[in-house]
């Protein structure tokens, strides 16, 4: 490929919108433009990326017994309706309809239309176990679209679906799908760890996320440096730290007279935040409830929604907590609110404070030595805070990390959720009807590049794993003016080219520095530089993107040593 003929438009300027690197980056050296808010046009050079993820993606899926196939984007309500989820999706579903007011949607995942297919034509055991994916555009309309590719509206989605007779064959599929997954991030080049996870809307039981570790990435995940435990905050078990036990003291009120924060509190008083009940209330569907965590502490929402099962969850307005307490939010406490009817979930710590302190349902005052089922009383003590760094590894009780990370797939154990709604059975050998037992598993193949991207740059530019890298090699004639040093550069092209090296050649008349500067922005992970040398001594200068330092390399060697860096 001549660099002049490649349709790459590179920008001096970032867009003011672009909050991280990779949507800096992509836009910048023309991978990406934007077409409206969290869909964008995918230029040459991002095509390319995507194709060779797509073909990694695809050769593992082969290889597992996966079956290509391709789906409609277009689904019709009813399916939805059956399974459940037209309603449950919410405002993420992309709704249309069409000239005869039939209602339909654009599929944000596929799990309805695949069960559709498989419960017209699968019948027999003789059928299962079977694997059907394919790599296609989804669309959710995200309520926060941002960060480029990472969170599109629409993007780019690998899915799979198994199909099992019983749970044992299940597990063997998610087996073999948490291998084939692996190695597809492996030979992307990608620093990225499995860890266990929520199964979400999409439901059913066991899940891993596989997470590019990239300090941007909106997930946090806990880890152990000991043993493999690894795993989403969101579901991270919080083991009960056992405390010492005080002596119970009576219950007293004392005024805080404009101390409605934990810390004022805390300061106020001259005790620790955890010796404070940190009182929260939610709006969950059409029910207030109230949480209870330790004043040091976070409410892990997930973990909530699981001992509460609700479709939406969302903090309670003041003047949904004045008409609960009677009183400000700062001076809320549990004292009375079980009796109120309100439904209280403490978290598994508040359960062991002893004399502690929390509001007491009265502007400015607050409760001290304040003792769980004596003082109050609550619907569930759960385990439903946010896990925090140096706690014990649930496995080996090793203090835990914590890293940030791009969710870039997800597999999930289905089983029965979607065969039993959409009722797709099959016969078993002595002719029992039983429901399919399916899984799930995706990947973001445009968040894959972009995740790539987060991981692999520098201050001039984005540094491609050669393996999903756009072409593997540019060639910079220092001069294309000069006869000699242009006529070597076009030979070696010709001779990468016709090896099956992917070689661009920059045929534009500009200074060197100026293509350099282009080549590092794309990010070719090898730069041969043809110029004086090449005339005086039959050399070339060749640099990988990654490196600081170039070498050089006699004219004979320049094939072996490209293929011998690409093969790496
Ligand atoms: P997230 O929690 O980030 O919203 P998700 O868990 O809803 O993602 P899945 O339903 O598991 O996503 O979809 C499978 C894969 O599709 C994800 O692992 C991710 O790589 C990709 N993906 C999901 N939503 C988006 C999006 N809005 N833009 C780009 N890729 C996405
Ligand atoms: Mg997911």
């Amino acid at each position: 490929m001549y660099f002049s003929k490649l349709y790459t438009p590179t920008l001096r300027e970032v867009p003011a919108e672009a909050e991280v690197i990779s949507h800096k980056l992509l836009v910048r050296a023309g991978y990406i433009r934007k077409s409206s808010s969290g869909v964008y046009m995918y230029l040459p050079l991002a095509q390319r990326v995507l194709q060779k993820i797509s073909a990694i993606i695809r050769e593992e899926m082969n290889q597992a017994g996966g079956m290509e196939l391709m789906l409609p984007i277009i689904q019709p309500s009813e399916l939805w309706l059956e399974s459940g989820r037209w309603n449950v999706y919410g405002k993420e579903l992309f709704r249309l309809n069409d000239r005869h007011n039939r209602e339909f949607c654009l599929g944000p995942t596929h799990e309805e239309i695949i069960t559709d297919l498989v419960r017209m034509d699968v019948s027999s055991y003789r059928h299962l176990p079977l694997m059907l994916y394919q790599i296609q555009n989804k669309y959710r309309d995200e309520r926060r679209p941002r960060f480029g590719l990472l969170r599109g509206r629409e993007f780019i989605m690998k899915d799979l679906y198994s199909f099992d007779r019983d749970q044992a064959g299940l597990d063997e599929s998610y087996a073999i799908m948490y291998e084939a997954y692996t190695e597809i991030f492996t030979k992307c080049g990608l620093d990225f760890r499995p860890v266990e996870a929520d199964s979400g809307a999409i439901g059913g039981s066991g899940s891993h996320e596989f997470m590019v570790i990239a300090d941007s990435g909106e997930a946090a995940i806990v880890y152990c440096p000991a043993c493999n435990y690894a795993a989403n905050v969101e579901i991270a078990p919080c083991l009960p730290q056992n405390s010492k036990k005080d002596n119970i003291l009576p219950a007293y009120k004392k005024a805080t007279p404009g101390m409605t924060t934990i810390e004022e509190v805390a300061k106020f008083l001259n005790l620790p935040s955890q010796k404070l009940i940190k009182t929260i209330f939610y709006q969950a569907d059409e029910k207030i409830i109230a949480v209870l965590v330790r004043g040091d502490r976070t409410v892990n929402d997930i973990k909530l929604q699981r001992v509460h099962p609700c479709d939406n969850l969302e903090m309670a307005s003041h003047e949904q907590i004045t008409s609960v307490t009677g009183c400000e939010a700062g001076y809320v406490g549990p004292v009375g609110l079980c009796v109120k009817d309100t439904e209280v979930y403490a978290d598994l710590e508040i359960k062991d404070m002893v004399n502690a302190v929390c509001g007491a349902n009265e502007e400015g005052f607050h409760l001290l030595q304040v003792n769980p089922g004596i003082d109050f009383n609550v619907t569930k003590y759960e385990d439903i805070r946010q896990i925090e760094k140096g706690e014990p590894c649930p496995k080996c009780g090793i203090p835990l990390d914590l890293a940030r990370g791009i969710e870039v797939g997800q597999v999930f154990k289905l089983g029965t959720k979607y065969s039993e709604s959409l009722k797709a059975t099959f016969l078993d050998e002595k002719g029992q009807e039983n429901y399919i037992i399916m899984g799930c598993y995706g990947i973001g193949v445009s968040r894959t590049m972009a995740a790539a991207v987060e991981q692999n740059y520098d201050e001039n530019g984005i540094i491609w794993p050669v393996q999903i890298a756009p072409y593997h090699v540019v060639i910079v004639p220092v001069s294309v003016s000069d006869q000699a040093i242009w006529t070597a550069a076009l030979d070696i092209y010709k001779e990468l080219s016709s090896a099956g090296v992917e070689v661009v050649i920059d045929d534009r008349d500009e200074r060197a520095g100026v293509k350099f500067k282009d080549a590092d922005l794309i990010g070719f992970p090898i730069r041969i530089t043809v110029g004086k040398k090449y005339i005086e001594s039959n050399q070339v200068e060749v640099k990988k993107r990654i490196e600081k330092e170039h070498f050089n390399v006699s004219r004979n060697n320049i094939l072996s040593t490209v293929k011998e860096i690409i093969a790496r």
